[in-house]
């Protein structure tokens, strides 16, 4: 008797995983209708390929560009971050994803013009504090062989975190102020070098964007640090950011005192902020938006201007 019953178990598993635990019909495999497309040949015809797939999300790049599709019920597409509407109707035949072919002219209209990768030098900031204007030192965190914490969402907090400092440096740059970023792309940098850059320039505010993680996926707000002995003008700032991060809607952590490296080691006013919980599934679709992103890069920018 239980020897029947695990044969029956066995069958039925075997059933389930041959149906790939679709509502497929067992008998014959349906064929996708035809005004949908594989994500496969969506790459090929995109000029891209399917770097990662799960089944929540597919990722296509190439050396310029990165689309991610989302594949649940009301899910969005994202091309380099910026998010063009939702994928529609998404059908799964086994491990293949089938989308709209409607898909095809929207991400292509978004894509960027794929350039062969040119390494851009490393910035190596000047030795002297260049004259007029203030100084504002934007660190990025993580990059290169250091992804920082991974997104629920699948995506790493260096490109989150770069991509966030450079719309704040845009933003200040705007308005006169002089920028030094420790990083403008994906490279490894030491932790002792980020001050060392501030230290060098005498900068007038020192800057790190960090995006945060838990082990739980209700953490979420954000959290703005200074050093334990931090001065007051680095109080100032803390106090001004963590003001400002309160028009985003993210909810606020409070300020906190923290040794990190980077904020004890740098010689003027230095504030690291931790943005939000890239752990928590809705934070991290936030953090991930390019919109958001530009509230959080105002709001940043904002305190900046007034600290300085
Ligand atoms: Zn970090």
């Amino acid at each position: 008797m239980p020897r029947i019953n695990r044969w029956l178990l066995a069958l039925l598993l075997l059933l389930m995983a041959l149906s790939g635990c679709q509502t497929a019909p067992k008998t014959t495999a349906p064929s996708a209708p035809s005004y949908m497309i594989s994500v496969d040949q969506l790459a090929v015809r995109l000029g891209l390929h399917v770097s990662f797939t799960n089944g929540r999300y597919v990722e296509l790049t190439n050396s310029a560009n990165r689309v991610v599709i989302f594949t649940h019920p009301g899910g969005s597409v994202y091309v380099n971050g910026e998010n063009i509407g939702q994928t529609g109707t998404v059908i799964m035949e086994g491990s293949t994803v089938y989308v709209s072919q409607l898909l095809l002219p929207r991400i292509r209209a978004s894509l960027k013009t794929a350039a062969p990768i040119t390494p851009s030098p490393r910035y190596t900031p000047s030795p002297s504090r260049p004259s007029g204007g203030q100084t504002v030192v934007i660190d990025p965190g993580h990059g290169g062989k250091d992804p920082g914490a991974t997104s629920y969402l699948g995506y790493y907090e260096k490109e989150v975190n770069l991509k966030l400092a450079q719309k704040i440096a845009w933003l200040l740059k705007k308005q006169g102020v002089n920028v030094i970023m420790t990083r403008n792309n994906d490279t490894f940098i030491e932790l002792n070098e980020r001050p060392e850059i501030a230290n060098r320039v005498n900068a007038d505010l020192f800057v790190s964007i960090h995006h945060n993680s838990n082990r739980s996926r209700s953490h979420h707000g954000y959290t703005v640090y200074i050093a334990p002995n931090a001065s007051e003008a680095s109080r100032r700032a803390g106090r001004l950011i963590e003001r400002y991060l309160a028009q985003t809607g993210l909810s606020s952590n409070g300020l906190r005192t923290n040794d990190y490296r980077v904020l004890v080691r740098t010689n003027g006013p230095a504030v690291l902020i931790e943005c939000g919980y890239l752990s928590n599934p809705s934070e991290a679709a936030n953090l991930y938006d390019g919109n958001f992103q530009n509230r959080l890069a105002s709001a940043i920018a904002q305190a900046i201007l007034e600290a300085l």
